[in-house]
């Protein structure tokens, strides 16, 4: 039996409400896909813990009565948190593994006492079978909580002390400049975390279905950073996670650097 040291979580992981949902349903063939990389890294020894947003998204009710009027869009995630969590469980049962989920909300991390039992917990259900999967409670937060699931991935790797965030999004990486807006824009290869070009190129535009935009990302690569992670920001595809956590460099990897090394690597897209 290893140690505990060896067994604390490794990585934080975030998956985006793009990502993870697909025309209001789970993604199912990402999700699959993932559950097949996560079960990976638990046989390599490594306990990822998984930040998965979609719950709003998955809410929406299809039919609206009138008593839905005064229901926000985070009460709906009530019912989106089980859908979501129906496809992860769906997909993990089939590799042997349980599925945990701890629903948070931002005073969580303020307070000391419950900032020890959820490191305790964490650490004790990743020796277990179970894999970790976290999101805002969204319900109880109703909107006024961790402005988007990038800053409580942040809060996390922070609180855990794990070495890297991954963020996985609708982009290959952080561009110079909006893509959307300026079709030519190169992506950052790697960038340090406090690089002004980092921050002047972060646009707050959301996805259709995402809420923080790149502005979030790197303000949570920069909590992370502090706390002396690396941050990896890029689209999922199979396989890919394995590769970020072998140390290929896909995506834009945000470093922890202070003094050295701040002029960013630039790549063609
Ligand atoms: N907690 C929200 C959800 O599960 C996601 C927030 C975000 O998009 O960052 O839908």
């Amino acid at each position: 039996m290893s140690n505990k040291a060896q067994e604390a979580p490794s990585i934080v992981i975030k998956l985006g409400s793009s990502t993870l949902t697909s025309g209001g349903h789970p993604n199912r063939a990402v999700i699959a896909a993932l559950c097949d990389e996560l079960k990976q890294l638990r046989e390599r020894g490594q306990y990822p813990i998984v930040v998965t947003s979609g719950a709003v998204q998955l809410g929406v009710p299809v039919r609206r009565t009138d008593c839905c009027v005064s229901a926000t869009r985070e009460g709906f995630a009530a019912v989106g948190q089980i859908r979501l969590m129906s496809a992860f469980a769906d997909c993990l049962s089939s590799h042997s593994y349980s599925l945990a989920q701890i629903l948070l909300k931002h005073e969580d991390f303020l307070c000391q006492h419950t900032r020890a039992q959820l490191i305790g917990t964490i650490t004790s259900l990743s020796c277990s079978d179970a894999i970790v999967l976290i999101n805002e409670n969204d319900v109880t937060s109703g909107g006024r909580g961790f402005p988007s699931n990038d800053e409580l991935s942040a809060a996390l790797a922070a609180l855990l002390n794990v070495s890297k965030l991954v963020i996985f999004t609708d982009r290959p990486g952080v561009y110079e400049a909006d893509p959307r807006v300026h079709p030519q824009a190169r992506l950052f290869e790697t960038i340090g975390a406090w690089d002004e070009q980092l921050l002047a190129a972060a646009s707050d535009i959301p996805t259709a279905t995402g809420t923080g935009g790149m502005k979030s990302k790197i303000l949570a690569a920069q909590i992370a950073a502090e706390h002396g992670a690396v941050t990896v920001i890029t689209n999922y595809a199979p396989r890919k996670l394995q590769r970020i956590v072998d140390g290929e460099r896909l995506g834009t990897w945000i470093m922890p650097e202070t003094a050295v090394d701040r002029t960013p690597t630039i790549i063609n897209a």
